[in-house]
């Protein structure tokens, strides 16, 4: 009981972290830590390095342990530990095992349980060191919104490099892309002999501008032209960046020619690209595209279910059907909320009732970023309070009373949501990305002056809270 709510509170952490830090700092400093143990006053974490352990520390340790009590709702102290390697035998096969051991990111995180399985069952290949062993096609609910997808991606992880290349999965945060195409490529790492090369955008960014300082270009290519399935993460993360654009057309077409396999994920079709060759979104274009939808109620209750079950934990329906009635922006922030359900209950030691939950999800969903919060609530809040419409607010008059609102809503927009500058632009009648920063730019130097804009704004979330809560 103990030790399975000390992991459930340091996942509800871990969660928390992410929303607030994003994905790619989360990811540098958290993806490889490891649950260790819990007593009841103190939690132990594992770090893969002293350096690394230590930067945590500095970095994050208080913010950690605010989080921690804030879902304890008591003081329990934070043991940062590096653990001692586990074998080293497992160690050379991890490093044999994959051609990125010279990357500078940290591998994906493995559990102590999947450790055990792989000594157990021996199967011929350990885990894949950059690919979550959670992201499995068996855990992969699906549904009406994404069985497209699905049918799709367990066609290709049976015929790689064949019909469907490359495979282009698109769909809006937290939808499941980066677990379907991980799927793909654990499917693959197990039952073939296939060598997998999966990478962020950002990362595949990072090592080449490293490799053109370092004058290193060719085992840069050849790292990602050896393999045989391709997977990046995340393309849209390339918009605006035509070094590392050519770079990857070049790469695409040498790895098209060898009849391997590419995946892509991105946060919207190819068509709603901005600032990229226009040849190498004909090259996303020219194999299969799917899209990922936000799960309906039905769905929802479905992954909640199967979740629960993996986990192990019994949930009353009425829980899953709250749950599932609350959140309908996408299926991270429907586990989310339920992993923070099981962590409270688990701590109290108490079977998640209705009223536990709808009190923890209430705190949890006015202190993360609420993705469902929609563009249109907030447009909708301020255009009422500042007695303006929300047309005005989108368009282009520019006499004051109408650009201050417009400003201050673009700014609520950026502080409240997950969506990109580019996004809240186009939410504003088609404004560019810069004007988002500059509306940002003129509300934050306006908190100088204007005393009473700290209260206007706190006064204008919590109706934007209220209102989306009521949808
Ligand atoms: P994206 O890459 O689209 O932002 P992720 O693949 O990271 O989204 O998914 C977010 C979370 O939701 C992950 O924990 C993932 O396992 C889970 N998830 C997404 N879709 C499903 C699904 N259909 N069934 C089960 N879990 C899902
Ligand atoms: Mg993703």
């Amino acid at each position: 009981m103990a030790e399975s709510g000390g992991e459930s509170l340091w996942n509800a952490v871990l969660d928390k972290l992410k929303a607030e830090l994003g994905d790619s700092e989360f990811n540098e400093w958290f993806s490889a830590a490891e649950y260790l143990a819990f007593d009841e006053k103190k939690l132990s974490a594992g770090f893969p390095s002293a350096f690394h352990r230590e930067r945590v520390k500095k970095k994050y340790l208080s913010s950690i342990a605010a989080k921690l009590r804030e879902i304890s709702g008591r003081e329990i102290s934070l043991e940062l530990e590096v653990p001692a390697k586990k074998g080293a035998k497992k160690a050379e096969q991890a490093s044999n095992e994959t051609e990125q051991a010279d990357s500078s990111r940290e591998a994906a995180p493995r559990t102590e349980q999947a450790a055990l399985k792989e000594e157990s069952a021996a199967p011929k290949r350990g885990q894949h060191p950059h690919l979550r062993d959670d992201y499995t096609f068996e855990r992969y609910v699906s549904g009406e919104n994404n069985n497209f997808a699905f049918n799709a991606a367990k066609a290709i992880s049976k015929n790689p490099g064949t019909n469907y290349n490359p495979f282009f999965i698109y769909g809006g945060v937290g939808l499941g892309k980066t677990h379907l195409m991980q799927a793909i490529g654990n499917f693959l790492h197990e039952n073939s002999d296939k060598k997998v090369t999966y990478i962020t955008s950002e990362d595949f960014l990072n090592e080449y501008v490293e490799a053109v300082r370092e004058n290193k270009t060719s085992p840069f290519k050849n790292k990602f032209r050896r393999g045989d399935v391709l997977m990046i993460d995340d393309v849209q993360f390339f918009a605006d960046k035509p070094g590392v654009q050519e770079e990857l057309f070049h790469t695409f077409n040498a790895v098209l020619q060898a009849k391997k396999q590419i995946v892509f994920t991105c946060d919207r079709p190819p068509s709603d690209l901005k600032k990229f060759e226009s040849r190498l979104l004909s090259r996303f274009d020219q194999g299969l595209k799917v899209d990922l939808l936000p799960p309906r109620y039905e769905m929802r209750m479905a992954i909640l279910r199967a979740t629960a079950k993996i986990r192990g934990v019994e949930i009353s329906d009425d829980v899953i059907d709250f749950i599932s009635k609350k959140i309908s922006s996408n299926v991270r922030d429907l586990l989310g909320a339920l992993k923070t359900v099981i962590a409270y209950t688990e701590l109290m030691g108490k079977k998640a009732t209705l009223e536990i939950a709808q009190k923890t999800l209430k705190d949890a969903l006015s202190t993360t970023k609420q993705t469902n919060l929609s563009i249109d609530t907030i447009q909708k809040v301020v255009s009422t309070h500042f007695s303006v419409s929300v047309n005005d607010l989108k368009g282009k008059k520019r006499n004051q009373n109408i650009v201050y609102p417009r400003q201050l809503a673009m700014y609520i927009c950026r502080e409240m949501t997950e969506y990109s500058s580019t996004e809240i632009g186009e939410a504003f009648g088609g404004r560019d990305h810069a004007t988002v920063l500059y509306s940002f730019e003129k509300i934050r130097a306006r908190f100088v002056t204007d005393a009473t804009l700290d209260s206007t704004i706190e006064n204008l979330k919590r109706q934007v809270k209220d209102m989306a809560a009521k949808l």
